[in-house]
């Protein structure tokens, strides 16, 4: 079933979902699993998967370092099929511009149709590790709107180099990335909202943000949106803070600011135990006062870990 459907069921009740991260290439998928089952019991209609960019690694070659790209954590779509079957919920794959050519981007989808996958979450991708700046990949898209229409033109059987007409044509749902701070390349939030609006009108259905730690932020943001025009859902994601480290790491990495209450709190913890606590606390208001507001969904980031979302939902849902 689609996102929107989801949402249109739940006749204004908030959804539960949240985010995984595909294994290491070669680990074991049980991790995955291990980390999904304690969630199960708060109802996630849907499930999102994301898709790592490419990276580069060197292999030594008798004292001779060869460098060669690859993925460390494939297997997105697979994934996804295996939680469907496990789990019978909906999933949504990460697709992203970066790493992909239109062509394979095209085969991906053919995929997700025939898994019965029926939601894709269209991304740019971030710059790969080693490079300062987003580059497109040969053959691929520049920004996610190209990736948003290309998803479009598909399910109205439109392909690259044909037009094919079928009874059980692809039916994408689409969500995209949007930023209550602003993307940290774009010149002004009231830019990156133009660029947002872009990607609605190229077809997405829904919006899902970048993590936030100030209510407001988000508020000011769905208003801001809805005076550009934007009427499509827009679902606010969060993140627990872990690790003191996090006080640094996260404004650096998404140029989003921590208010002050919440650093007072971090720098007071004795240990990372008292600090994953903490950001458990935060989390808890921060979600009760958006289901008061009545959001659609609250998506939230595991990073792979399950405990601090559980102690979360159990508090909100
Ligand atoms: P876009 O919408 O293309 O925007 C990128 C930048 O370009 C923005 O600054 C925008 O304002 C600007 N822009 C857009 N169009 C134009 C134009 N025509 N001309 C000039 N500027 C333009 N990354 C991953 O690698 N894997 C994931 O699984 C993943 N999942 C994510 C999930 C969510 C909910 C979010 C919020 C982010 C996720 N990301 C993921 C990160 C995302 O890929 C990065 O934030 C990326 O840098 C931007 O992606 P985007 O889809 O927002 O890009």
């Amino acid at each position: 079933m689609k996102i929107t459907e989801h949402i249109a069921q739940a006749q204004g009740e908030t959804l539960f979902s949240f985010e995984v991260i595909p294994p290491v290439k070669g680990k074991s998928i049980q991790e995955l699993y291990d980390n999904i089952d304690p969630l199960m019991e708060f109802n996630p209609p849907f499930i999102d998967v994301t898709t790592s960019r490419e990276e580069y690694v060197y292999i030594d070659r008798n004292g001779l370092l060869d460098k060669k790209k690859t993925r460390m954590r494939p297997g997105t779509v697979g994934i996804c099929a295996s939680i469907q079957h496990k789990y019978q919920v909906d999933t949504v794959p990460h697709l992203l511009c970066g790493g992909f050519t239109k062509e394979e981007t095209e085969y991906v989808l053919v995929d997700c149709h025939y898994l019965g996958i029926e939601n894709v979450m269209a991304l740019r991708g971030d710059a790969m590790k080693e490079e300062k700046y987003f580059k497109p990949t040969e053959g691929g898209h520049a920004y996610a709107k190209e990736l948003v229409a290309q998803i479009r033109d598909l399910c109205g059987g439109k392909y690259l180099h044909e037009t094919i007409t079928a009874a059980d044509a692809a039916n994408f749902c689409i969500g995209v990335a949007g930023y209550p701070e602003k993307h940290l390349e774009a010149p002004s939030l009231q830019s990156d909202l133009k660029r947002l609006k872009e990607k609605v009108d190229a077809g997405a259905d829904y919006v899902v943000t970048q993590m936030f730690f100030d209510n407001a932020k988000f508020f000011e943001f769905v208003e801001a949106a809805k005076d550009m025009g934007i009427t499509i859902p827009i679902i606010p994601g969060i993140k627990p803070i872990a690790v003191k480290r996090h006080l640094q790491l996260l404004p650096q990495v998404f140029r989003i600011d921590i208010p002050q209450d919440l650093i007072d709190a971090v720098e007071d913890c004795a240990n990372n135990k008292a600090v994953r606590q903490v950001g458990i606390e935060w989390a808890i208001q921060q979600s009760k006062e958006l289901k008061d507001a009545g959001v659609p969904v609250l998506h939230y980031y595991s990073m792979g870990k399950s405990d601090n979302i559980k102690a979360i939902a159990g508090e909100v849902f």
